[in-house]
């Protein structure tokens, strides 16, 4: 018998016999009558930037909820700085807040000096060894998933390529990436915000007194912790920490560039 004129009967799970989008019209987008323009939901994770974030989201947006996340961080204290911070920056349109614990997760995916007791160091690839591969990633993935079930269409969170660990899920190209995965893994239309991307760490603190003033600015010196060890045995001018972790060298810096650019001539 000539195979070349036999067909197989048509298959449940073959492409062609399942209606194709395009068969049934135009596709529709109804994203933007279940997600809400003026909600956001804050990557918070009690640091100064994401803090600064929050006081930002909070003077833009008529709700704002918050996630954090658990994911065996040395500085686990930074986790007990969250709620005194949202209580301190409470205002009618701040939201609930979701913690979503990727402990076993990222210890399962390996450990990083931000995540065990290892001296931290350059590696030869110029990244310092506190990066946690994926981590952001993670993060963003989680707050598009909340974000998708609670209706809410803008995602802010504090990453920066201007003045810092030259993690490279900071960095711009990757959250633009993020926003365009997301967007089209979850048929949503998001809107990734991060206000801090092109601010250095004294544009940091100068954008906390222009949301806040004075009495926001010594919230987040003394209420946020950034500090990689977790210590907050020591307050210096700008805050609670070591002094030499490169988290502590940054806030520092930043701080200090800040009130000497403040300072009267
Ligand atoms: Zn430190």
């Amino acid at each position: 018998m000539p195979t070349g004129t036999l067909q197989a009967p048509p298959s449940p799970h073959c492409p062609e016999a399942v209606p194709r989008p395009s068969q049934k019209g135009p596709r529709s987008d109804k994203s933007a009558a279940v997600t809400s323009s003026d909600h956001a939901l804050v990557l918070f994770s009690g640091g100064q930037d994401s803090s600064t974030c929050l006081a930002w989201a909070l003077a833009r947006y008529a709700h704002v909820e918050t996630i954090g996340f658990a994911y065996g961080q040395r500085h686990a204290v930074e986790l007990t700085c969250r709620e005194p911070i949202r209580a301190k920056l409470a205002t009618p349109a701040l939201g609930r807040d979701h913690m979503v614990d990727l402990s076993a997760a990222l210890a399962a995916l390996g450990s990083t000096a931000l995540t065990s007791d290892t001296e931290i160091a350059m590696s030869e690839e110029g990244l310092p060894n506190t990066f946690v591969p994926g981590r952001n990633l993670l993060f963003l993935t989680c707050a598009g998933a909340i974000a998708y079930r609670r209706g809410i269409k803008r995602i802010v969170a504090g990453m920066c390529e201007t003045d810092y660990s030259g993690y490279p899920d900071c960095r711009d190209d990757t959250i633009k990436a993020m926003q365009l995965a997301l967007n089209l893994g979850m048929q949503r239309r998001f809107v990734l915000e991060t206000p801090l991307m092109w601010r250095d760490k004294a544009a940091t603190w100068m954008l906390a007194h222009e949301l806040g003033g004075d009495a926001l600015v010594e919230m987040i010196r003394t209420g946020t912790h950034s500090c990689y060890l977790g210590d907050r045995s020591r307050l210096h001018n700008w805050g609670y920490g070591c002094g030499t972790c490169p988290a502590c060298e940054l806030r520092a810096a930043g701080w200090q560039r800040w009130r000497a650019a403040a300072a009267p001539a």
